[in-house]
């Protein structure tokens, strides 16, 4: 892309542009004046956020061009300590016609104003320097997260890696709702949340997004108004989807971090697995009657080196069946969304090893150290490829074997539609009952032959040593149909 925004720390040279089409050339000069707001100032200091202020000042000078119909804009703004009457920023903007020059310059000096990264610092001549915010992301709501950027570990550097931020929140329930608030409030500029759920007047003892008003809708649909009335320039997009192995692994590699506020352990590993295979940093928690527990995966030790396998569902009941006080699911949701912003800050947040669970109703607290398994099939990607190469199969060399079963493994299964692509095959619901039957290979299906081949790791780790994964999955199975 054309550079059109530039920063600079030494006084601002401008370029000449030219250009025979142009009609009218609008030079647009911000200096630095010896008051404001009735002080007198004595000099200033400007502070970027250079990669994100670079990139959101090229956006807004295309748009601007677009948006006026004008031939060319471009602006440079200084940083660092500048005297009474130096240049603080030089923009420049050519078109046909004058009018479309002056507006396209009025319009674009607003949005750098509103959303560049540049923070201000006024010296005033009885002393006690100000921040101020009214050049910055958090300008529109004048103090918005003053109270936050005070804190060393924030600042205005902080503050900025939050509004840069993208986070993916699964679940918007008990633990959910708090989360989001939470990231709304700080400052966290890019959020998406998948709930493929309604609102239930049950709900809302814990469910601090919604009221009465609001049962039978989207619960996505009512946290996006949510959000909006909270702050509205953060970008929230709703996905009202169930999280599966088909949209699971676009959804993480697009965000920079991921909080599981599910209850639900299949959607768990699904992320385990997704965010050690993208690198992506996962926040995880349970709640269960008066206690909860937090867990960071974070490039060190993952869900599956503490619990190889999913407990079974008699040990793990829901909120619905165990029942769940608001104040506990709050107490977790808020821990996540404070383990995340200290992680998108880059303050060490002490849980990146340790496996936290708080009892709320004695306060009792137990720490674990969670040491990296090494037979852990998700965190040794390279040591299982070695030790079991022969785990993937193609459905030419094991179609029409006795003794094979196929096994689909997705998250919501359909034994209909792969028994239709592997036609005279056995396929059966569930590796257990594969198990049981004493199959000689058990073939996992999944979509892509991701998750099948994860989940063929994992029972070879579990002691099922004739499990298997097949290459491509369904979709590879569907093009060879449709071939
Ligand atoms: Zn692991």
């Amino acid at each position: 892309m054309e550079i059109q925004f530039s920063v600079v720390s030494n006084e601002i040279v401008p370029v000449v542009l030219a250009n025979e089409a142009a009609g009218a050339v609008v030079t647009f000069e911000g200096r630095v004046r010896n008051h404001n707001d009735g002080r007198g100032v004595d000099r200033l200091f400007y502070e970027a956020y250079e990669e994100l202020a670079l990139s959101e000042g090229n956006r807004i000078l295309t748009e601007a061009e677009r948006r006026f119909d004008i031939l060319k804009i471009v602006a440079i703004h200084r940083v660092g300590l500048l005297e009474i009457g130096d240049v603080a920023i030089w923009m420049q903007a050519l078109s046909s016609h004058r009018k479309a020059a002056f507006d396209a310059c009025e319009w674009a000096m607003d949005e750098i104003k509103k959303s560049v990264p540049i923070w201000k610092r006024e010296d005033y001549s009885e002393g006690n320097p100000e921040w101020l915010k009214g050049e910055s992301i958090v300008s529109a709501d004048t103090d918005r997260y003053d109270r936050q950027i005070r804190l060393p570990e924030v600042g205005c550097d902080g503050q900025a890696k939050l509004h840069a931020a993208k986070v993916l929140v699964v679940g918007a329930g008990g633990l959910g709702t708090p989360a989001v608030e939470y990231f709304v409030r700080a400052g966290v500029g890019h959020i998406t949340v998948v709930e493929p759920d309604f609102v239930d007047v049950s709900n809302l003892n814990r469910q601090i997004s919604y009221g009465f008003a609001d049962v039978g809708r989207l619960k996505v649909d009512v946290l996006h108004r949510r959000v909006q009335d909270i702050d509205h320039s953060v970008e929230f997009v709703p996905v009202a989807e169930k999280l599966d192995e088909i949209n699971v692994e676009a959804l993480v590699a697009s965000h920079d971090l991921v909080l599981d506020c599910t209850d639900d352990f299949a959607a768990k590993y699904l992320m385990n697995d997704a965010c050690v295979g993208a690198g992506v940093p996962l926040v995880t928690a349970s709640i269960h009657r008066w206690q909860g527990q937090i867990l960071v995966v974070d490039r060190g030790p993952c869900l599956r080196c503490l619990l190889p396998v999913p407990p079974p569902t008699f040990c793990v009941g829901t909120c619905e069946e165990e029942g769940i006080l608001g104040t506990v699911a709050g107490f977790f949701g808020i821990l996540q969304a404070n383990e995340a912003i200290k992680f998108l800050l880059g303050v060490d947040g002490g849980l990146s090893d340790t496996f936290l669970a708080v009892d709320l109703r004695d306060y009792s607290v137990l720490r674990i150290n969670r040491p990296v398994r090494s037979e852990c099939p998700i965190c040794s990607t390279g040591q299982m490829t070695s030790l079991d190469s022969d785990i993937e199969v193609e459905l030419c060399t094991v179609v029409g074997g006795a003794g094979i079963v196929f096994v689909d493994v997705r998250q919501t299964p359909s034994p209909q539609e792969l028994m239709d692509l592997v036609t005279d095959c056995v396929v059966l619901g569930s590796v257990e009952e594969a198990v049981e039957r004493g199959a000689e290979q058990i073939v996992l299906v999944c979509q892509r032959g991701r998750t099948s081949l994860r989940r063929a790791f994992c029972l070879r780790d579990e002691g099922v040593r004739n499990a298997y994964s097949l290459v491509g999955g369904i979709d590879r199975l569907m093009k060879e149909r449709d071939a």
